[in-house]
């Protein structure tokens, strides 16, 4: 019997990072499977439909959360529903793929929950200045929404002592072979 893939979960503040650490896995080391979301925000240009999310109204979140297909889900930023759609996942799981969930920090707590052997890694930036540098080069979000942002991160940086380990994302190919390292050295 294949051996079941890992959980990895890769929490952290909006902008750290996590999209690029997670692509940057999946690109460049072999075994892994990066889980696509489901959410009710709107599609930002240039996302793709079933690559970057499964964009979904509110009325088909609702459905799916009461039909059991999200392994969590989570309000973020106080606006859209975010959530992991089960099935993904336990395939990948049962093929043998380690799977890299890139969610929020409450998320992440219920992924522990249900799969107690999961691996939640916080991804920290080098400074909160530096957050705040990368949020404003995206350029995706209005001022207000960037006080937001930087408003949930205080939050989410105060939670980072309950993960299994936290990460500094100070340059991404070092920071992707620690996560790397960390995912099998468990
Ligand atoms: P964005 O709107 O910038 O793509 O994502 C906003 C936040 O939602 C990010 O912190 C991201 O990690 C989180 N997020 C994305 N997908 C999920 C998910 O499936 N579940 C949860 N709980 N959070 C998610």
């Amino acid at each position: 019997m294949t051996q079941l893939g890992k959980l990895i979960v890769m929490a952290g503040p909006s902008a750290v990072g996590k999209g690029t650490l997670a692509k940057f896995i999946v690109d460049n080391y072999q075994g892994f499977h990066l889980s696509v979301s489901a959410t009710t925000r709107p599609a930002r240009s240039g996302e793709v439909d079933g690559v970057s999310y499964l964009f979904v109204s509110d009325a088909e979140f609702t459905e799916m959360v009461a039909a059991g297909q999200m392994l969590e889900w989570a309000t973020v930023h106080g606006k859209h529903s975010y959530g992991t759609p089960r099935e993904g996942v336990d395939k990948a799981l049962e093929q043998g793929l380690n799977v890299l969930l890139e969610i929020d920090v409450q998320g992440a707590f219920q992924v522990k929950e249900a799969f107690p052997g999961s691996v939640l890694v916080f991804v920290k930036p080098p400074s909160f200045e530096e957050l705040r540098n990368r949020l404003d080069k995206r350029g995706t979000e209005s001022e207000k929404e960037k006080q937001i942002r930087l408003e949930t991160a205080e939050v989410e940086l105060a939670q980072a002592e309950f993960f299994d380990f936290v990460v500094i994302n100070d340059e991404v190919a070092r920071c992707a072979q620690e996560v790397v390292d960390l995912s099998q050295s468990t």
